[in-house]
């Protein structure tokens, strides 16, 4: 069997399959294409993809990841993902149900959100930005989910970490949900690699709601004509290197337009590439690594990635 074939051959052994299908029933979905689960609607299909809705049914699948050591990976709201063509090996899971819920406590000087890590960022923001929580308007506009936006310490000019409280994770050593200290960085956190976060405490200053609103309405409409939303991408490609913008060098670098199969680099916001329309991940991948080489041949800077590539990336199908 060729190197290729192997690593799109399905990791789940028959008794695996019956085992996952006895504990999550119609949760449960083997070789499910994961395009439609990504903003970039790009990807190959996953081994087998469960809807995971309450922190019991996550403790049972860590158990069965840990003792049958059947790799898995948590998608969130797809929002920074390249998924390879040939898919992912193993597990996808998606939280849902009470992953979902969102709760707000307004204290005398601060507002409090409890989220699950399947809640969006656009309904967390919105539920917070009412109780007039400060500083809420640097997290809105971000189309992910709680939990991806706290592996990625999501920001702008502020990020989620400088409000998270408190962390509850999962992992397949440690089923219960517990809590964790996380340090965060610029777009990536200490958070354990093995750690599926199932929720979060943020606390904001409790300010003037309607100003809070106002605000966070002034940030949404600058977003909307400075970044392309007619076409499926998945926000910055790159980091920003110290000092400096990675749109502003792509751009310098002569790359808006540049395109590969369906993949474009945008021409509103370099940083971004844009699915034309049947872009492969193939497409992306090899326009991403132009841009790069470009960058790096005029300026001498080396971008890092932002957007997380996944699964098994291959020539040709
Ligand atoms: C139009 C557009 C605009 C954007 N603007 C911004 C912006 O202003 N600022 C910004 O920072 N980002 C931005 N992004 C990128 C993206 O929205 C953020 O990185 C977001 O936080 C990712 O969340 P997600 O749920 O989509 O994560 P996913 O893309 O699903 O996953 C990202 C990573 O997080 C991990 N993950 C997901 N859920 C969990 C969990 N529960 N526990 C542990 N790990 C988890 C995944 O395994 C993966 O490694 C933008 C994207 C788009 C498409």
């Amino acid at each position: 069997m060729s190197v290729a074939d192997a690593a799109l051959r399905s990791v789940l052994a028959p008794e695996d399959r019956s085992h996952l299908q006895a504990i999550c029933g119609e949760r449960v979905r083997f070789d499910e294409p994961l395009a439609p689960y990504t903003s970039w609607k790009i990807g190959g299909p996953a081994d087998a993809w469960i809807v995971v809705e309450s922190e019991t049914q996550l403790a049972e699948i860590m158990r069965f990841c840990g003792k049958r050591r059947v790799p898995w990976f948590v998608l969130g709201s797809g929002s920074n993902l390249l998924v390879g063509d040939g898919g992912i090996r193993g597990i996808v899971l998606r939280l849902a149900g009470e992953f979902t819920a969102i709760s707000v406590t307004e204290e005398q000087h601060a507002v409090l959100v409890e989220a699950g890590a399947s809640a969006g960022m656009a309904a967390l923001t919105a539920k917070a930005a009412s109780a007039g929580a400060r500083g809420i308007g640097s997290l809105a506009g971000i189309p992910g989910s709680v939990g991806g936006s706290l592996r990625m310490n999501a920001g702008t000019d502020r990020e989620i970490g400088d409000f998270v409280r408190d962390v509850w994770v999962q992992s397949p050593a440690k089923p219960q949900a517990h809590p964790v200290t996380v340090h965060y960085y610029y777009r990536h956190t200490s958070l354990a690699r093995d750690a599926i976060v199932s929720r979060v405490r943020l606390q904001f200053e409790r300010g003037d709601p309607h100003g809070t609103r106002m605000e966070m309405q002034q940030r949404l409409v600058r977003r909307k004509n400075t970044q392309p939303i007619a076409l499926p991408n998945a926000g910055s490609c790159f980091r920003n290197p110290p000092g400096d913008k990675a749109a502003r060098l792509i751009e310098a670098a002569g790359a808006k337009g540049w395109r590969e199969g369906g993949a474009e680099v945008s021409s509103l916001h370099a940083n971004f590439i844009n699915n034309l329309g049947g872009a492969t991940a193939k497409d992306v991948a090899t326009l991403l690594a132009r841009v790069r080489r470009s960058v790096v041949e005029r300026f001498g800077v080396e971008l890092q990635l932002e957007v997380h590539l996944v699964g098994v990336f291959v020539d040709e199908l």
